[in-house]
C-alpha cells in the first residue's frame, strides 16, 4: 500500500487479491480495507501466501507481495519471531514488485430469485436451468430436481 501511496479502501478504489484463505488473509482485509462484502477483495484459491493490491483509478499493475522463506538463523520461537516481523523493514519480509494485472469487475447488485427446490432467495446469476427449473448451486449438484 506504501507503494500505491493509497490507504485503506473506503469503497471500491482498490483491489486485492489473495492466492490463499489462511489466517493472514484477515490482516490483509483489516489493513486494505477490501473486504469480500464490498466486492473488491478476490480469493484465487492457489495456496500460496501471495497478495496483490491494485488502484482502480490506474489498474494497469498491482503490487504483489510474497512472503520470503524463513533463513536459517530464524529464530525459533513464534514470539521472537513476531518480535523481528514487527521491526523489520518490509524488504526483508517480502518480495515486493509491481505486476500486470486485470482488474475484476466492480462489485455489482443481482436480483434475487427462488430456488424451485429449497425455496431459499437465490443470486440470479447462480442459478442453475435443470430442465426448466430454476436450482441453487447445492440442489442442482444433489439430484433434488
Ligand atoms: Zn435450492
Amino acid at each position: 500500500m506504501a507503494r500505491l501511496r493509497t490507504g485503506r479502501a473506503e469503497d471500491e478504489e482498490l483491489v486485492t487479491l489473495v492466492e490463499h484463505d489462511a489466517c493472514g488473509v484477515d490482516a490483509v482485509q483489516v489493513l486494505t480495507g477490501c473486504t469480500f462484502g464490498k466486492g473488491n477483495f478476490f480469493f484465487r484459491d492457489y495456496g500460496k501466501h501471495v497478495y496483490t493490491v491494485a488502484r482502480r483509478s490506474d489498474g494497469k499493475a498491482g503490487i504483489s507481495a510474497k512472503p520470503k522463506r524463513r533463513g536459517e538463523g530464524e529464530p525459533a520461537s513464534k514470539d521472537e519471531r513476531s518480535r523481528r516481523m514487527l521491526v523489520a523493514p518490509l524488504d526483508e519480509l517480502f518480495d515486493i514488485q509491481e505486476v500486470p494485472l486485470e482488474l475484476p469487475e466492480r462489485a455489482s447488485i443481482h436480483d434475487s430469485v427462488q430456488c424451485d427446490t429449497c425455496g431459499e432467495p437465490t443470486m440470479a446469476t447462480r442459478v442453475r436451468d435443470a430442465g426448466g427449473k430454476r436450482l441453487c448451486v447445492p440442489c442442482s449438484e444433489t439430484g433434488l430436481k
